[in-house]
């Protein structure tokens, strides 16, 4: 990495969940020596797992949406509302969608993961993708405000989309999940897997063992049959953004950034990157914003190390993770390794982990790390 007394541009692509410790770091402490620029499509960042607690009706949008605005200040990070379009990782530059292109020293990219839509296009305007966030946000208000009563498939049946299927079982819907028998909560135990099978049943959901593909009449399933729907919510998992191909970046066979544990890119030592995008070369991550979240301190460490040329270190994520799912209707499953247990008081839990989450990063003394 160049050195000298000019300063040096660190750039944070996506204003997202790995980026926010970054973000605390930075207006804690001083960066010595630098330009730092935040570049990030929207102003807001909307907390993922109050989500299907909004589309329940539950939360306000201003109770999980967190202002990048007044982080960005803190941490002395010029904001640039645009999108990254192309990443030359080779001549250390971003290309954007407003046509602009920005050098970098050094750069750390978490844009977060995309969803594949093309499978499902011939349903036209009655398709909407969980990403990106902001735009699902609009269309959910917006078919919301029709009323209830409607037919609303979930496709995907990781946690998020059995909560989200849930929440619009919630809001008066007639709601179908359809997920292939193995792809029902992977990663989580046979308990919790029973106790959300259980929580579906008794919003009504129906569950389809299926792939699922768009028509123009619905969605078609491995049987032949056709699910007529008023509306299709995507939720089949992240995949990397099309524009990272070209980077010049080493990808994994999927098209993620491969990174080490210390999260500095197998290819290029002055791009880091972290949470949805990112594809560790010593371990299989599962794409979840409780690693993108607790990674960022350790990217945060990292970035300064990068620019004092010291050592960096690793993030080792523990071998189980808690997953707090909503389910709708104020209760909540756990769900630990094999470990399980549904109930309110874990509804209670979640609301003020998730309600701490956000306040941390919008009470201005919090920000400051006062
Ligand atoms: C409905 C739902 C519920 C979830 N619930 C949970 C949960 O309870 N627990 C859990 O662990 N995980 C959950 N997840 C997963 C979690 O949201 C992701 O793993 C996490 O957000 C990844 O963080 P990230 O920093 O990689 O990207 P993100 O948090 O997605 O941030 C990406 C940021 O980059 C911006 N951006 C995107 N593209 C561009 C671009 N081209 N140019 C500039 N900026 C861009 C976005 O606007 C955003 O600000 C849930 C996901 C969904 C969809």
């Amino acid at each position: 990495m160049t050195g000298g007394n000019h300063p040096r541009r660190v750039i944070l692509a996506g204003g997202g969940h790995a980026h926010l410790a970054v973000l605390a770091d930075w207006a804690a402490q001083e960066l010595p020596n630098t330009e730092r620029v935040l570049v990030t499509r929207q102003r807001h960042l909307a907390y993922s797992g109050m989500l299907p607690g909004w589309m329940a009706g539950r939360y306000r949008a201003e109770d999980l949406l967190i202002d990048l605005a007044p982080l960005a200040e803190a941490a002395g990070a010029r904001l640039v509302l645009d999108d990254v379009v192309g990443l030359d990782a080779a001549a250390r530059h971003l290309r954007l969608a407003s046509g602009a292109t920005l050098a970098f020293d050094l750069l750390s990219v978490a844009t977060g993961g995309t969803i594949a839509t093309e499978a499902f296009a011939a349903l036209g305007a009655r398709l909407l993708p969980v990403r990106p966030v902001e735009a699902f946000m609009t269309g959910w208000d917006a078919f919301c405000a029709a009323g209830p009563g409607r037919a609303v498939a979930v496709v995907g049946g990781g946690a998020a989309g059995v909560e989200l299927a849930l929440a619009a079982a919630r809001r008066g819907h007639h709601v179908h999940l359809i997920a292939p028998a193995t792809g029902f909560m992977p990663g989580h135990g046979a308990w919790a897997r029973h106790l959300a099978r259980t929580a579906l049943a008794r919003a009504g959901v129906i569950v389809h063992a299926s792939m699922a593909r768009g028509r123009p009449e619905g969605l078609a399933l491995d049987d032949g049959a056709i699910l007529p729907v008023d509306l299709a919510i995507l939720a089949t998992g992240s995949g990397p953004p099309g524009w990272l191909a070209d980077s010049g970046l080493a990808l994994d066979p999927c098209g993620f950034v491969l990174t080490g544990a210390d999260l500095r890119s197998a290819s290029h030592a002055e791009v880091f990157a972290a949470g949805d995008l990112a594809a560790r070369t010593d371990l299989a991550l599962p794409r979840a914003g409780v690693h993108a979240v607790k990674a960022g301190p350790v990217l945060a460490a990292n970035l300064r190390a990068a620019l004092a040329g010291a050592g960096l270190r690793a993030y080792q994520p523990g071998s189980r993770r808690l997953a707090l799912l909503a389910t709708g209707d104020g209760r909540a499953i756990a769900s630990w390794g094999q470990f399980a247990a549904a109930g309110r008081w874990l509804s209670r839990v979640k609301d003020r982990i998730d309600r701490g989450f956000v306040a941390r990063y919008t009470r201005r003394n919090a920000i400051r790390g006062e």
